[in-house]
């Protein structure tokens, strides 16, 4: 590092320790030691850092980067749109025609009759408008008791006050002690509850048992990540997204499909529910929707509401400022464009069989390595630390930190998750274009 790059550094160092209070960061190690890496550009799927080192992004930084960096035709679609007009509104009947071409465009790539789409900045905000629709829903069905959003434990939902309530991490649920009464945690998974059978040990706190509890008349949706991500990487045992679709049906409440990080091809479908064709009432998406290059998101909803709000003859009192943003939205449309004109879905699908062979292969060479798993390009796996006994590292033993920390040094960006007691997980996650060289470089390390 040259002698001006290394002032620059620690002067932009010291700026970011007083100016900027991190998300999910330790405060104190950070007022500390200030930022571990600055960023400055990226190609593919390798980011460089000020000092000159160049990374692989193992998780297309927070599963969003799926097109990988420095993509010029997202850049051009987005200086195209930007240079016509700053930023429209779609408040107030007004709208703009890259909102509505790419919701035409999203609605004929999703599943089902998923027709409509109410645009949002990001996942948090597409989740939280989920719960206010489905609840509005059921008010204008005069059925104004159903206001319960029932998650799962593990899930991860975003951090406005009600969806850090519906996310099953207790870090991020606890924080600040902010509470939202109308939501309940669930038992991760347990297919044979959903199904009906009230002998299985852990029917207790299942959705069916929490339906049974609270009264489906006060229920109005389950929540559910097709792959849970933040929580560890954890794919459903299969018959279970169908089984919670049964379930919803059977009691009349709506089944929110949360696609933030599956959505956009990252599992090898478009979306996480194509791989066990179920449609949910409603569907949230962001990150990959833009590849990260534009702040945008949405909920997707089916016709039968759509219909339902046409009924309503008030005003929507619901909306962002950035809702359906032009410059975001035409960045969305040119995703989807080159995700299918590249391959790039079917490239996850397979890319992700060779990441699968790859921690397969690392499972079956160190006892410490376990349980690994993945759909596509979401892959993670447990540090065992009896894998006799399938017993993962206890919480307070930072095993997948360890793993991550060493995987930095070798210039590979990972991430552990390990902030529940009994958690010891790290998630690897490329973006789409990666190439069979790549994956192995990435196993490697
Ligand atoms: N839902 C899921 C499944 C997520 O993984 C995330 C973020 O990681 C969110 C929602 C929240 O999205 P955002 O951070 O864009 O608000």
């Amino acid at each position: 590092m040259s002698q001006q790059t290394e002032t620059l550094f620690n002067e932009l160092s010291s700026l970011d320790k007083k100016h900027i209070l991190h998300p999910s960061t330790n405060p104190k190690l950070q007022s500390e030691t200030g930022p571990k890496l600055i960023f400055t550009s990226g190609e593919g799927i390798y980011l460089k850092d000020m000092r000159g080192k160049t990374y692989i992004d193992g998780v297309s930084m927070l599963w969003n980067v799926n097109l990988g960096h420095g993509v010029k035709e997202l850049a051009e679609a987005s200086y195209e749109q930007m240079i016509k007009a700053a930023y429209t509104t779609t408040f107030y009947g007004y709208s703009n025609e890259a909102s509505v071409r790419l919701a035409e465009k999203i609605a004929e790539v999703s599943p089902g009759d998923l027709n409509t789409i109410f645009y949002t900045s990001g996942g948090s905000e597409s989740n939280d408008t989920a719960f206010k629709l489905s609840r509005f829903y059921w008010d204008l069905k005069g059925k104004k008791d159903k206001k319960i959003i029932i998650s799962l434990k593990r899930g991860y939902h975003g951090v406005t006050v009600a969806t850090q309530r519906a996310t099953g991490i207790e870090a991020y649920r606890e924080f600040s002690g902010s509470k939202d009464p109308n939501i309940v945690n669930a038992k991760p998974h347990l297919t044979e509850c959903e199904l009906g059978d009230k002998s299985h040990p852990e029917y207790e706190g299942s959705i069916r048992s929490i339906i049974e509890k609270e009264g489906a008349d006060k229920i109005a949706a389950v929540i559910v990540e097709p792959i849970q991500g933040a929580g560890g990487v954890h794919v459903p045992p299969e018959g279970y997204l169908q089984a919670v679709r049964k379930l919803c049906d059977e009691f009349n409440i709506h089944m929110i499909a949360d696609e933030v990080i599956c959505g956009f091809g990252r599992t090898g479908k478009m979306f996480g529910v194509d791989h066990w064709d179920v449609v949910p009432d409603f569907m949230s998406i962001a990150k990959g929707m833009t590849s990260g290059y534009a702040q945008l998101g949405g909920v997707l909803m089916t016709e039968e509401i759509r219909d339902a709000f046409n009924t309503f003859d008030g005003m929507l009192a619901h909306g962002f400022t950035y809702s359906g943003h032009p410059t975001a939205c035409a960045v969305g449309l040119k995703n989807i464009e080159i995700l299918e004109r590249d391959g790039l879905i079917e490239n996850a699908r397979v890319m992700g069989d060779e990441l699968k062979k790859g921690l397969d292969y690392l499972e079956d060479k160190y006892a410490f390595v376990g349980n690994t798993r993945s759909r596509g390009l979401l892959a993670g796996f447990d540090l065992m630390e009896d894998p006799e006994a399938g017993k993962p590292f206890a919480g307070s033993i930072k095993a997948a930190a360890t793993v991550v920390e060493e995987s930095y040094k070798r210039e590979l960006l990972i991430r552990p998750f390990d902030f529940t007691p009994g958690m010891n997980i790290v998630a690897i996650a490329p973006p789409l274009i990666v190439q069979k060289d790549e994956v192995e470089k990435i196993i490697a390390i």
